[in-house]
């Protein structure tokens, strides 16, 4: 055997067993809890997943409803228990269809607040999403104060506090989730900063120990969030914003993601960094070994 063949020969060996290794670190932390941030353009589609248990909040657009499907599978989803909708804007609900058509048994929980006012291009889908959610009997709504038991880790409600909201973007949901191993995700929707300042007081005892674990941005960064008091209070290890590439919102603002980059440790956003996930284990998150695509 020439010394050329066997070199070639130790190398395939090698990648061998690089492949066989990350084989079994991706299917050792398929069993643990995993976030993902789901790359579905200008909206927001986040998923909860462990050892085959998923809990999705946000559908994204519909054009994004098979990604965001075909993603769960990726992701080891064979059971939806809970499918959340922040708020009824396009870009979080408009995937709702798609999603409930291929989990037809999931609890769907969305917020009980409606908008005093909508803008004249809310209207059409706001009503439709209304309309087909009133039709589901599988459907609860939510409100601040209440609390969600799934697989031994906690989801609690934040916002919103009243049953009326000036617009439709301060309806959104805002959850505080505590996994079983004290780790922490707060989930803003689309909320301003006047939400985020009535938030300080409900969130201080959940910060005296730590900060946050993982933060998912207010309204795509823009630029009527990410208050600086709100952000040196909440410390995030990791702030992620979900916004489309190019968004002819201009979405996230440049002042907004200053004030994250100050206040994190470390700072993802999908129009640069694509689908985020992390394997989480109430520790330190480790970003995820995707063996395939
Ligand atoms: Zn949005």
């Amino acid at each position: 055997m020439s010394s050329d063949c066997r070199q070639q020969r130790t190398r395939l060996f090698c990648l061998w067993v690089l492949m066989a290794l990350f084989c079994s670190i991706g299917m050792a932390q398929a069993t643990d809890l995993r976030l993902v941030t789901l790359d579905v353009g200008m909206g927001q589609s986040i998923l909860l997943v462990e050892n085959g248990h998923g809990l999705l909040l946000d559908t994204g657009l519909a054009e994004y409803g098979e990604h965001v499907l075909a993603r769960m599978k990726f992701h080891g989803v064979r059971s939806l228990d809970y499918l959340l909708l922040s708020h009824l804007h396009r870009d979080h609900a408009a995937g709702y269809s798609q999603v409930r058509a291929a989990w037809p048994d999931s609890f769907v929980l969305t917020t009980c607040s409606a908008p005093e006012e909508l803008l004249p291009n809310e209207k059409q889908m706001f009503f439709m999403l209304q309309a087909v959610l009133e039709r589901d009997p599988l459907q609860t709504c939510l409100a601040a104060g209440d609390t969600l038991q799934w697989r031994g880790h906690q989801l609690q409600v934040l916002w919103p506090v009243h049953s009326q909201q000036p617009n439709l973007n301060q309806t959104s949901l805002v959850l505080l989730f505590t996994s079983k191993q004290g780790g922490q995700l707060l989930i803003m929707g689309d909320v301003d900063r006047t939400v985020e300042r009535k938030l300080i007081p409900p969130l201080w005892p959940f910060l005296q120990k730590s900060g946050i674990d993982f933060y998912v941005a207010a309204h795509h960064a823009a630029a009527d969030s990410t208050d600086p008091d709100f952000l040196s209070l909440l410390r995030p290890s990791v702030s992620l914003v979900s916004v489309g590439r190019d968004n002819p919102n201009g979405y996230p603002s440049a002042e907004s993601m200053a004030v994250l980059i100050r206040h994190s440790e470390k700072v993802l956003r999908t129009d640069r960094d694509g689908e985020i996930c992390f394997n989480w284990d109430g520790k330190k998150p480790v970003p995820c070994i995707l063996v395939s695509e």
